[in-house]
Formats: structure tokens, C-alpha cells, sequence
């Protein structure tokens, strides 16, 4: 920007309009998608702090005094998604791969499922009923170590990854309408119109 003032001597770059363009711009990367396809940062937030206000009421204590990490920390899965090998497929699961009825007659152990299909297709179509019930033992366990650290993280990561299982879109192998000329559904289902119907 200031080089641009000081090659463009003439051009009429004011500090007023150069923050009013950097307002834009951050606007603008608040407006896009995080990462694709999840809930969008509206919306895991609110998911993960409303969580706390319905868990048993020997937790909820616990997680009041933390509510704001567990509300501040609910996208962390989706920011390293593309960074961490292994992270995306377990934000879904396209369930209708497997045939009629799958979630009724898929294995609901890991080791069992990697018998019948093998890990590559696992992968390929997404892990994250399995994921959940791994991050449920890592949690459990966690408490058992009293591990304040683990306890906040994985709390803050498993309500976004069941934020997610509860995305019908996400269960499913035509995710954004691609297969049905519904391009751009999955946005507007799950960004779009929470942040428009939230506060009715
Ligand atoms: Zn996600």
C-alpha cells in the first residue's frame, strides 16, 4: 500500500481509503467459507456453546467456567483440515456409498470396519462416526488423567465433529448438490441460513 503511494505520487490513495479497503477485505474473508464444507465459524461457535448448557448437571459447572474456550475453539478442526494429513474425512461420512440402510449395518468399531472395507475406502468416504467414538475414549481418558489442557481441546473438537455429524450434508456423497444441479447448497445450508434464522 505505501509503496503504492509512493510510486503513484499523483494517485489519490488516502490512509481514510486505504483502511476502508482493508475493512472491505476483511469483511469479505469473513463472508467466505472457512474451509469448504462444515458448518460455517457462526455456527460451530453458537453449537458448542449452547452444548454446555445442556449437558448432565454434574458437568456443567465445569464447562460454564470454560465456556469460552469451548465456544472460542469450536472451528479449530476445520482451520487445520487442509494442513494435517488424515483431518478432512473426519467431517463426514458419505453413508449413501454403502447402500440402503447403512447406518444400520456398518460396523460400529473401527477395527471391524477396516476388516470389511479396507482403510482406502474408509478414507475415501469419510471416518467420522469412528472418529467421534475414538475422541470420546481420548476424552474419558483425559479425565481420568485430570488433564485440564486435553479435557478443554478435546471437548472443544468432539462437539465440532458431532456439529457436523448432525449436517445431513455431510452423510452424504452428493455433499454440495453437485449431482443434482444444487450447486452451493451446502453453504447455504449450513452458513447462510443459520447466521439469517438465529435470533428468530
Ligand atoms: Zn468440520
Amino acid at each position: 500500500m505505501w509503496r503504492l503511494i509512493y510510486k503513484f505520487p499523483d494517485y489519490p490513495y488516502t490512509v481514510g481509503m486505504a483502511f476502508r479497503h482493508i475493512a472491505v477485505l476483511l469483511l469479505l474473508s469473513f463472508l467466505l467459507p472457512l474451509t469448504g464444507y462444515s458448518w460455517g465459524f457462526f455456527a460451530h461457535q453458537r453449537i458448542n456453546r449452547l452444548a454446555v448448557y445442556i449437558l448432565p448437571p454434574e458437568m456443567v459447572g465445569f464447562y460454564k467456567k470454560h465456556i469460552r474456550y469451548i465456544t472460542e475453539n469450536a472451528v479449530n478442526p476445520d482451520r487445520c483440515r487442509y494442513a494435517v494429513a488424515g483431518e478432512a474425512p473426519r467431517h463426514y461420512i458419505d453413508l449413501n456409498v454403502y447402500g440402503d440402510s447403512a447406518l444400520y449395518k456398518m460396523p460400529r468399531f473401527w477395527q471391524q470396519a477396516m476388516e470389511r472395507y479396507g482403510k482406502d475406502t474408509l478414507m475415501a468416504h469419510g471416518i467420522m462416526p469412528w472418529h467421534i467414538n475414538r475422541m470420546k475414549f481420548q476424552l474419558t481418558q483425559a479425565f481420568k488423567d485430570r488433564n485440564l489442557d486435553q479435557i478443554l481441546r478435546l471437548s472443544a473438537d468432539i462437539g465440532h465433529y458431532i456439529a457436523d455429524a448432525s449436517v445431513p450434508l455431510h452423510t452424504t456423497r452428493n455433499y454440495n448438490g453437485q449431482l443434482t444441479d444444487q450447486r452451493g447448497i451446502h453453504a447455504f445450508w449450513e452458513s447462510r441460513l443459520p447466521e439469517m434464522l438465529s435470533d428468530n
